[in-house]
């Protein structure tokens, strides 16, 4: 930390008779790559931004020079509960249809006693070293874990709240209305926190997409809840469940709640089905999660933007019984959006860029997001002359400041 102005005075005389610091003025960022301004921040929030703004009472000064101001980087959607982070390496051997690999997580699940929310914590830690200040992470919920890995991610949650903003999703990994119970589980865990319901393949898991739609967003509507469902049906399949989501979404006046994750089925139909479906989701206000899989089709970002659809970014699974992959990095996830819809220009990669932060933010209902007065001072300084470099380099950290205050610094925990 540098203290080079007139408040460093006060600012020690404050530390050493116990007194807080009023607030933080970072010195010498360039939001987005924009001129050089300083930042004043007050009771965790953004308090202005302007050049040569005066240092009054003990603030804590530091000293940007001139690095990449972001806002703190989004996760749109993970599953921290899932992860093996921090424990040495799982050796995939798994079969290769969706169902091996439910099963087989189940089973390893049940032969490790899987602590889901010391790797959720360790995971979510992880993301914050790299400036991801929100996250929306999906939670397993089914008949054998019941709501054992909601247990342990309300506690993580909650921990960490102030520094990253957990939002949880009640998933039915397993299916819904293949293991009966499932509903009961999902209502139990609205009511016990879940912020989110989450949805599953309605026509290639549940085999029964009318009736499991059906309960899931009569739970969704009578807990007051968005949704957020995972879409891997493929092609015309994929397309007719899209339009029962829909359909739901319009009826129940859900516009601007719902998330469908993945929808393969949209980078694999034809031109004008495509533009039939954007028009919908654009109409009820629905976004589009993506992972940019670089193995299987995917909505395309730039149809999407002139659909007027909110599409944005997220991991999905990080080093777990389904995927070896993953970082804690919404810069690399960016980078890979980039690549799997060849944007090359720098104008370009900001909309990349947007994926992992406004976009996300905006279709997750995350609030008070920004580099606004105003909003949650929530702040990352990269090392990079301007956005596109930061995502095409996943430039370093030099900073991160959750809620106000200095959080990490170069990739390391930084002491209070
Ligand atoms: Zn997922």
């Amino acid at each position: 930390m540098t203290l080079p102005d007139s408040s460093r005075g006060e600012y020690r005389r404050a530390r050493r008779e116990g007194r807080p610091a009023s607030g933080l003025l970072l010195r010498n960022v360039r939001p987005l790559g924009g001129s050089a301004v300083d930042v004043l921040v007050r009771d965790g929030r953004i308090a202005a931004l302007g050049a040569g703004l005066p240092a009054t009472g003990p603030l804590r000064v530091e000293d940007g020079a001139g690095a990449l101001l972001l806002p703190g980087l989004v996760e749109g959607h993970t599953h921290l509960d899932k992860t093996t982070w921090g424990s040495p390496w799982y050796v995939n051997d798994v079969g290769p249809a969706l169902a091996d690999r439910i099963d087989n997580e189940r089973a390893w699940r049940a032969r490790t006693g899987h602590d889901a929310g010391a790797h959720a914590r360790a995971l979510a830690l992880a993301f914050l070293r790299n400036g991801v200040t929100r996250i929306r992470s999906h939670v397993d919920i089914d008949t054998d874990a019941g709501l054992r890995h909601l247990e342990g991610l309300l506690a993580v949650r909650e921990e960490l709240a102030g520094r990253v903003d957990i939002q949880l999703v009640a998933f039915p990994q397993s299916g819904l209305l293949v293991r009966p119970g499932t509903a009961e589980l999902l209502d139990t865990a609205l009511a016990a926190g879940a912020d989110v319901l989450g949805g599953l393949d309605p026509s290639a898991i549940d085999r029964d997409p009318v009736r499991s739609l059906d309960t899931l967003f009569g739970l969704a509507d009578r807990h007051g809840k968005p949704v957020d469902i995972h879409l891997h049906e493929p092609g015309e399949l994929g397309a007719f469940t899209l339009e029962l989501i829909l359909d739901r979404v319009q009826a129940l006046g859900m516009q601007g709640r719902a998330v469908v994750s993945h929808a393969f089925c949209l980078g694999a139909v034809d031109e004008r089905r495509l533009h039939g479906l954007l028009g919908r989701l654009a109409g009820l206000d629905v976004a589009l999660l993506t992972t940019a899989p670089p193995s299987r089709p995917v909505p395309a970002l730039r149809a999407c933007r002139q659909a007027g659809v909110t599409l944005f970014g997220g991991n999905d699974g990080i080093r777990d019984t389904w995927t070896p992959y993953g970082e804690p990095d919404m810069l690399a996830r960016a980078m890979l959006i980039g690549l799997r819809n060849d944007l090359r220009r720098d104008e370009e990669i900001l909309w990349a860029f947007d994926c992992v932060s406004a976009a996300a933010a905006r279709a997750c209902g995350f609030a008070d997001y920004g580099l606004e007065p105003g909003a949650r001072a929530d702040l990352v300084l990269v090392d990079a002359s301007c956005v596109a470099e930061a995502v095409a380099r996943r430039a370093p950290r030099r900073l991160v400041i959750a809620g106000g205050n200095v959080v990490a610094r170069d990739g390391r925990d930084a002491p209070a």
